[in-house]
Order: C-alpha cells, then sequence, then structure tokens
C-alpha cells in the first residue's frame, strides 16, 4: 500500500480521464513538456531577480528520453525542482480551481472533449493515460537532498529520498501496452513538432537506434540525440517572417486550445516604451469564462523571461477571453510581481495594449463584418460588462457594442441606430427579454412598428442593466419600453373610445382588484387588445430575475400595470356585458362570462410578455368556457 492517498477530487481526476478521455492520451507529452518549461521559466525568473540565484548558471534545456527495453519514456528539464512538501502538494491533490470546475464540467458535459482538458490544465495526472506507474525525481534549485515521487495512479503515492545530478525534474513513464505505441521516434518527434514546438525552451529528443550492419555481430547501437524545437520566442519574429500557420501552432501551444483563433493582434510598438505583445481571440466562448476564479490569459515577459501570468491583471477583467504575450525590454528584469502594477513602464504599456485592442477590432468592424459578427456573438456580453464596469472606456465600447433591433436584421450599433432614427429623435427605445422571437412578437411594440420607431431588442442576462447604465447616447435617452408611459412618448391616447375605455377601465379594476397595480389606456397597442408594463420607478420582470440571481434573494413582486386598447372589439364585448348584466341585475351566466373576459385580457398580456403566472389553469378553464359560448 502507498504511503499517501490521493485527494477524492484526484482519484475522480484519474478515474475519468483513463476512463473517457483516452481517445486523446497524446496529450499528455504536451502537458509535461509545457509543466517542464514552466518549471525553467521559474528558475530563469529567479536567477535575474533573486540574489542567492544570481550566479547560478544553467543551460536551460528540455530532454525526452525513450528507452525501448525499458519502455519507459522520461521528460526531463533542469528547472526549478520540487521538494518533497511541493511533490506532495502539486502531485497528490489538484491545487487549480480550474480543474475542479473542469471536473465538473466533464461529469455533465461531452466527456471526450479533449479541448476542455487543454483549456483547464489537467495537466499532470494525463500521463496515467499511457503509463501504469509513474517517477518524479526532483531536486529543487538551491536545496541538497533529491526526492522521488511514485505512484499507479490508482489508490496514492509514495516519497523517498532520491539522487538527482543537478537541480530539475525528471519524470519517467512505465508505459503501459496503450503507451508503448510512443517508443517510437518518429511518433514522439512528430508530437513535439505538433504540440510544442512554440516553447521557448530547446527540447531534445534522445533515442537508441541500431545500425544494421550484414554481419550481425557487426551491427550496432547509437545515441540520437537532437534538438527538435525552434526555441525562439515567436512573438519576437518580424511579421513578415511569419504564417498564419506559425501563428495558429502557437496559439495551439499557448493555449492547449484545439481550435484555431478567431482572429490575433501582433502588435511591435516602438517609441519611448518599446513593447512587442501578440493577442489572441478564441473562435469559442472558453468553458471557464464564467467561473469566478477565471484566470486572465496573458503572459508577461521581459526581454524573454517569463514573469508572471497571475500576480497582474494585464487587461481589464472583461477581456478575460484575451489570450497572448507581451514582452518589453523597458522593464526592469528584477521588477518585483508585486510592484508591476504601480509601475509607469507597465501602466503604459497595459493602456497601450487596450488602446491597440479596441482600435483593432473596431476597424475590423468595418473591414471584416462577417468576422466581427462572430465576435460579438461570442464575445459581445463582455462588452457589455465593460460598459458597466469601465467608465473611462464607455467611448470605445460603446462603437463595439451589437445590439438586436425591430429596424434592421442582425446585429445592429449605435451608431446605425442613431443614423436611422435621425437627428429629432431624443430616445433609444428598447425591450428586455429571454427570447428574441418573443420580444419581436410583443404587443408593446405595436404602435412603434406602426410609427417605424425602431426599437433594441435585448435577450442577453446583462443587457436590462447594460441599457440603462448606458443611460445616454449622444444626446439620446435610454428608454424601456416596458417602464415608459407611452402617452408621454407618443402624444395622448386616440379620443374617440374613450368613453368605452373608461368605461372598461373600471370594469377591469373591479375583477382584477389588487392583482394589478392601475388599469390605463393604452396609445401603444394596434392589434392586441391589452398588455402590461410596469411603473417607471419599478423593477422590469427581467431585472428582478436578474437581481434574485445575483443576490439569490427573492425581489418582492412588482404589480403590473394593465394597459387596454380601447378600440379593440373584446374591449366592446367586455363592456357590453357589463351592460347586460345590470339589466339582468347580475345574471350569473353573464357574470361569470364578463370576469372570464376580464381575466383572459389580463392572463394573455402577462403572457405575451414570457411572465408566468400562478394558477395556469385559472386561464384555461375561462379561455375554455369563453370558446365553448
Ligand atoms: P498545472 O501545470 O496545470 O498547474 P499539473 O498537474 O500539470 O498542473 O502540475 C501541478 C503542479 O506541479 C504544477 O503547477 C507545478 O507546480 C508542479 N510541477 C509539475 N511538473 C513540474 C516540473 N517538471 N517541475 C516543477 N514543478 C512541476
Amino acid at each position: 500500500m502507498p504511503n499517501f492517498t490521493f485527494k477524492t477530487e484526484v482519484n475522480q481526476l484519474l478515474n475519468l480521464i483513463t476512463h473517457s478521455l483516452y481517445s486523446h492520451k497524446e496529450v499528455f507529452l504536451r502537458e509535461l513538456i509545457s509543466n517542464a518549461s514552466d518549471a525553467i521559466d521559474k528558475l530563469k525568473y529567479l536567477t535575474v531577480s533573486d540574489d542567492a540565484f544570481k550566479t547560478l548558471k544553467f543551460e536551460p534545456r528540455i530532454t525526452v528520453k525513450l528507452d525501448e527495453n525499458a519502455k519507459t519514456i522520461t521528460v526531463s528539464d533542469n528547472g526549478i525542482g520540487m521538494d518533497e512538501q511541493e511533490l506532495a502538494d502539486n502531485l497528490g491533490t489538484i491545487a487549480r480551481s480550474g480543474t475542479k470546475a473542469f471536473l465538473e464540467r466533464l461529469g455533465e458535459n461531452d466527456r471526450k472533449n479533449s479541448n476542455l482538458i487543454g483549456q483547464f490544465g489537467v495537466g499532470f495526472y494525463s500521463a496515467f493515460m499511457v503509463a501504469d506507474q509513474i517517477e518524479v525525481v526532483s531536486l529543487k534549485a538551491g536545496q541538497s537532498g533529491a526526492h522521488v515521487w511514485k505512484s499507479d495512479g490508482k489508490s496514492g503515492y509514495d516519497i523517498e529520498p532520491g539522487i538527482r545530478a543537478g537541480f530539475g525534474t525528471d519524470v519517467i513513464l512505465h508505459l503501459n501496452d496503450e503507451g508503448s505505441e510512443y517508443l517510437s521516434r518518429w511518433s514522439i518527434e512528430e508530437l513535439l513538432k505538433r504540440y510544442s514546438n512554440h516553447i521557448a525552451w530547446p527540447i531534445h529528443l534522445i533515442s537508441t537506434e541500431k545500425n544494421y550492419a550484414k554481419d550481425p555481430a557487426k551491427s550496432d547501437t547509437k545515441i540520437v540525440d537532437e534538438q527538435v524545437n525552434t526555441a525562439t520566442a515567436l512573438w519576437r519574429r518580424p511579421k513578415s517572417e511569419l504564417t498564419d500557420k506559425d501563428y495558429i501552432d502557437f496559439y495551439k501551444s499557448l493555449t492547449g486550445d484545439e481550435k484555431d483563433p478567431l482572429l490575433w493582434i501582433h502588435t511591435k510598438a516602438e517609441g519611448t516604451i518599446e513593447y512587442t505583445s501578440l493577442l489572441y481571440i478564441p473562435s469559442h466562448v472558453p468553458a471557464d469564462l464564467y467561473i469566478p476564479t477565471h484566470e486572465q490569459g496573458i503572459k508577461l515577459y521581459v526581454k524573454r523571461v517569463f514573469i508572471t501570468d497571475k500576480e497582474l491583471q494585464i487587461l481589464p477583467p472583461y477581456f478575460r477571453f484575451v489570450r497572448g504575450v507581451i514582452d518589453s525590454d523597458d522593464l526592469p528584469l528584477n521588477v518585483s510581481r508585486e510592484m508591476l502594477q504601480h509601475n509607469r513602464v507597465m501602466m503604459t504599456i497595459q493602456q497601450n495594449t487596450l488602446k491597440k485592442l479596441f482600435s483593432e477590432l473596431e476597424q475590423l468592424s468595418t473591414t471584416n463584418a462577417e468576422k466581427y459578427t462572430s465576435f460579438v456573438a461570442l464575445f459581445n456580453v463582455q462588452l457589455k460588462e465593460g460598459l458597466l464596469s469601465d467608465w473611462a472606456n464607455r467611448e470605445p465600447l460603446l462603437k463595439l457594442a451589437r445590439f438586436k433591433s425591430t429596424g434592421a436584421e442582425g446585429w445592429t450599433s449605435l451608431a446605425d441606430y442613431k443614423a436611422r432614427a435621425g437627428e429629432s429623435r431624443k430616445s433609444v427605445y428598447y425591450l428586455t427579454g429571454e427570447n428574441e422571437s418573443r420580444l419581436r412578437a410583443s404587443p408593446l411594440l405595436e404602435t412603434f412598428a406602426e410609427k417605424g420607431i425602431e426599437v433594441l431588442l435585448g435577450t442577453d442576462e446583462i443587457d436590462e442593466l447594460a441599457f440603462s447604465g448606458i443611460g445616454e447616447y449622444e444626446g439620446m435617452q435610454f428608454k424601456n419600453l416596458q417602464q415608459l408611459d407611452a402617452e408621454d412618448e407618443l402624444g395622448s391616447a386616440k379620443n374617440e373610445y374613450k368613453e368605452q375605455g373608461e368605461k372598461a377601465i373600471g370594469i377591469l379594476k373591479g375583477v382584477l382588484g389588487d392583482r394589478v397595480k392601475d388599469v390605463r389606456l393604452s396609445k401603444r397597442l394596434g392589434k392586441s387588445p391589452s398588455c402590461v408594463v410596469v411603473d417607471k420607478d419599478e423593477p422590469t420582470p427581467a431585472y428582478r430575475k436578474l437581481m434574485e440571481r445575483l443576490t439569490n434573494d427573492p425581489i418582492p413582486e412588482s404589480k403590473p400595470i394593465l394597459e387596454i386598447n380601447a378600440g379593440h372589439p373584446l374591449v366592446e364585448r367586455l363592456v357590453a356585458l357589463d351592460t347586460r348584466k345590470t339589466l339582468s341585475a347580475g345574471d350569473v351566466a353573464i357574470t361569470q362570462e364578463l370576469e372570464d373576459l376580464a381575466n383572459v385580457l389580463f392572463y394573455e398580456a402577462m403572457l405575451a410578455e414570457g411572465e408566468r403566472f400562478e394558477v395556469p389553469q385559472d386561464f384555461s378553464e375561462r379561455l375554455n368556457r369563453l370558446l365553448a359560448k
């Protein structure tokens, strides 16, 4: 029995990896190389930032060694290494909350989605897809004793003192049957080129090759040791030298994403502050975008030395889906990570990077509408998050954000809305709800449609906040159709049916009682008999739902205001029924029909806005009774 047992979630993960993800088992190599590269990054950083390591000389290098006889693959690095405690912490638990989220995700979703592995970095444990026994021999830089971590990836692991010639880590995989195909130099070289070509440190592949002679006695073996990657920082190479494939491959090795990026922006900034940035926008919404611990995706380098991808939020949080690198010669190498936030050069780099991102996206919207539409479909919600959180960048964000609209197919910008509305219009009208086709059919839009007044439609949950947060656009006030008094907007209601309308209001108030806040004549209805709205200062249903979800607290229901179309035949009928009721001195059947009709006018209006009501059976019963007449 091993000395230590895995934490439960590790067991869960191992189970999933070995049983569900094995069809993508080759990712193990990418994961181990990426860990080795990180370990070298960490040591390199110490040699420039920490006096205790400044004199340490090392030639960074990763090696992958194949041993056909022993059936092992060993991935070694001369990076930072791990001490006993770190071996236990890093390889016995799942430290990263992202991986935990991955587990949950994988449980409910596509179990074979290896793209998720990359995004969450299942990492080291993926090696158990190809190995039935793994040894990790590690010596932490600056310390004296090495340790060996050993496990069969089932129940737990052992850690014992061991020997290693220098600092760094060897990961020795004792291959299982599925893994033995990787003993061929050809297949490993192909994998390294495919996944790890853009690792910035040299990767050497070492294997033993046989030289066959005619006389078998003279056959011998020789050791082949060759560097298989280019080991250059791709972002530092001139654009003219790089092909699309180079950029795409680099993106994949940087992020682990298997899909091509949607676009990239490669900038060499020259002038008072020099830096290079290479930013990518993914072609899909990253699976962990909405988990609160989602990390930003930009790596900061100084003079090609990796500094951090954690301590510093380089772009504002709403751009957390952007991946890439920023590398500058103008930052001091020994800048402490904590001090970065207050470093003036860094602040300038951040501001300029953000500006560049805005301007490139804006340009894309004019030069490549199709690509921009894909971008909007994926990340419009984040732009709106920006509108709510980053007042300083309101202007560029307003240019980038897009909305659905009654005035156009597809997406509309505020500039387009304004252009179509003309100079005299002082309002941007909007309506929010869960479902676009339901919104388009809402009775609230009827008169606006008749008069050709365009209304923006928000179907993203955030729209409710975004529209009211924007508040104003170039002299136009944002107005929610559900809250506004159409009377103020469209002039007073038609007079010809006023008397009939006033009568109906009295009847409806009597029947509906305190289920409605008010009943009034509508100016906005065309073909529908009724609609519901909320009072100016009351939360709309969409806002209430959003707040309830965010705060987990029920918000007191606000009562709807029922508006009626005074000239509608059903309103006429309601009034006629009331007269008959009076004449018949309260005939039971007539009274019933009157109440049914009043209720149905209310229920239908609620339905059209997607509102649920407590007893739907009451609606169908009343409707059925009316139909049976
Ligand atoms: P991740 O790399 O995504 O954090 P892993 O499971 O691959 O997850 O690795 C867990 C941790 O183990 C790493 O974060 C790192 O601290 C440590 N580690 C793994 N491989 C090495 C290595 N070759 N050298 C030093 N530390 C390593």
